[in-house]
């Protein structure tokens, strides 16, 4: 199966479900997140590094475009690109070295870089429902359908 929906009654279920998606991303993986404002793609965010051992807060590097950090397992960079004006920009900021192997991207309006950004791994949708949220995460590369698949894999034993 190349998607998998996932019902988040709250901001726990959200920073779990990061949590979850970076227990199976055992390479580099490029992530795009889609949603609107407040749908919570940077809660997944702060769920996500935090599993991977960062300790405090998470913003979203709506100004500077991209935050690096660096963690024990591997560097993640954490994209925000609501506020590019072109895609072109991406291309002076050295985008290519961003992605280079090893590492992990989570691109938070990925729709602003369309045609410079590389294809990712997994798409993953945030709705809004009623107060909470439904995600919907689409593998859209081999690597992607096996972490989706062990991320399937896993549900019960988390
Ligand atoms: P985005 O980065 O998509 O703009 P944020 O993660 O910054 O969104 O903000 C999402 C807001 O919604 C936060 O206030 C967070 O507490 C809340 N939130 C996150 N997930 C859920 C959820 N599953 N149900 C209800 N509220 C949520
Ligand atoms: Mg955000």
């Amino acid at each position: 199966m190349n998607t998998s929906v996932i019902a988040l009654p709250d901001e726990a279920a959200t920073l779990e479900l990061g949590a979850r998606l970076a227990r199976v991303c055992d390479s580099a993986a490029v992530i795009h997140l889609y949603g609107d404002l407040g749908a919570g793609k940077t809660t997944f965010c702060r769920g996500f590094l935090q599993a991977l051992g960062h300790q405090g807060n998470v913003k979203s590097p709506t100004y500077t475009l991209v935050e690096p950090y660096t963690l024990p397992v591997r560097t993640v960079y954490h994209f925000d690109l609501y506020r590019l004006a072109d895609p072109e920009e991406l291309e002076f900021m050295g985008i290519r070295d961003y992605f280079a192997e090893d590492t992990i991207c989570l691109v938070e309006w990925p729709q602003q870089g369309e045609g410079v950004l590389p294809p990712p791994d997994l798409a993953l949708h945030l709705h809004y429902q009623a107060q909470a949220r439904r995600a919907e995460i689409t593998a859209v590369s081999p690597a992607g359908a096996a972490m989706l698949q062990r991320f399937t894999a896993n549900k019960d034993r988390s």
